[in-house]
């Protein structure tokens, strides 16, 4: 294919890929990501807390070098689409996780810019694509791309969009026109979200200890909470935006014809935070389908429930506390005695020192214990 063509089919596709809603569209080499390095000693020093697959030989390996993916590779489309920004309605949710799930709408978009340009070309192309799922830099290939400079919070900030969209990228066998990265650094003397992180999770060389951060949390850790950082979630109950939310640029220019696939669904946040502890495992499934938050599964999500409603103590929460003490989620149980212990009272004296009597976890016991106290 001469250059004109390349150069022509490159903006044929980015008129695709903005069709199917994807405002930032850029192209880049399949060469190695310029801050190896930094990823190489976030993962040394264990700042991807337990998730392990970021650790893995292979995953390493593989974020070395785009061709170990997919060896036919000559270009990468990288691509963004907005999502509404948070709102004083969305409290305790981080905006992206409000409307349907990224990992289910974005695919098929994929799939159609792929079928578009092999459609162009009038041959199979060699391609694989992501979305936040597979062992590639993509927040450095994005800036390779051109779509922004990734900042101190650790997001990619496009200068004219902010940082609230999510990004996806196309490894592609065949040459696009490589498009100029962003190499300047707009964050200058600004340090407005390494003050407002509640946790201090955000380090040096823009990345953050996910051992720390609220989002990683509340989302990817399985287990119980840290003890000392549960009063530092607040509200949040699935992810966290502060770092976003106090960022200047996203103050500018949040807010851009954000992707009606993630619009707020019914639900979320929830209304009554409380009523969540009554969901079953096949409500919580049934109002999850589709939705981000299904993640944490439900023992997750009212763990997480759990730690908000000791965070904002009420009385009239604690009946609801006290039937997740009965939970068969160990994990439940644990959280919801913490909570309990943050609200106080005789009742809530008198529910734990029940429970005790017939708890049989270890954990759970010392949960217990640690709120009667
Ligand atoms: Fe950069 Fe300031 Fe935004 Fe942090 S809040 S990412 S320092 S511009």
């Amino acid at each position: 294919m001469s250059t004109l063509n390349i150069r022509q089919l490159t903006s044929q596709v980015k008129a695709r890929a903005h069709e199917l809603g994807f405002q930032l569209v850029g192209v880049t080499t399949p060469a190695a990501p310029p801050h190896l390095d930094v990823y190489a000693n976030w993962i040394v020093q264990g700042h991807q807390a337990e998730m392990g697959w970021m650790a893995t030989d292979r995953a390493r390996q593989r974020r070395t070098d785009p061709k170990l993916i997919l060896p036919e590779c000559e270009s990468i489309l990288v691509l963004g689409i907005a999502y509404p920004p948070p709102s004083s309605s969305s409290e305790g949710v981080a905006a992206y996780a409000l409307g349907d799930d990224y990992h289910n709408v974005l695919p098929e978009r994929l799939q159609a810019i792929v079928a578009f340009i092999e459609d162009q070309v009038g041959h199979a192309v060699p391609n694989r694509w992501y979305t936040d799922t597979g062992p590639i830099l993509e927040r450095e290939l994005a800036q390779r791309a051109g779509l922004g400079w990734i900042g101190k919070n650790t997001c990619l900030i496009n200068p004219q969009m902010g940082s609230y969209f999510l990004l996806a990228e196309i490894l592609l066998g065949i040459k696009l026109a490589i498009d100029a990265p962003i190499t300047t650094d707009h964050c200058g003397t600004c340090t407005r979200c390494l003050t407002a992180c509640p946790t201090n999770c955000i380090l040096p060389e823009r990345t953050i200890d996910a051992n720390r951060c609220i989002s990683y949390l509340t989302i990817e850790h399985k287990g119980f909470l840290p003890t000392e950082l549960r009063s530092e979630f607040d509200t949040w109950i699935f992810g966290c935006d502060i770092c976003q939310q106090v960022c200047p640029w996203n103050q500018k220019f949040a807010g851009q014809t954000p992707d009606p696939a993630f619009e707020p669904r019914p639900g979320l946040p929830p209304e009554k935070p409380a009523d969540e502890l009554k969901l079953t495992p096949q409500e919580f499934n049934r109002k999850f389908k589709g939705s981000p938050v299904k993640r944490t599964k439900r023992r997750g999500y009212l763990r997480n429930i759990a730690v908000r409603l000791g965070n904002q103590p009420d009385q009239n929460d604690i009946p609801a506390l006290i039937t997740a003490l009965q939970d068969f989620e160990p994990l439940i149980r644990a959280h919801a005695a913490w909570a309990l212990g943050q609200v106080g009272g005789t009742v809530v004296q008198a529910a734990l020192q029940t429970a005790a009597k017939t708890e049989t976890d270890p954990q759970v016991l010392a949960e217990i214990r640690a709120a009667l106290e």
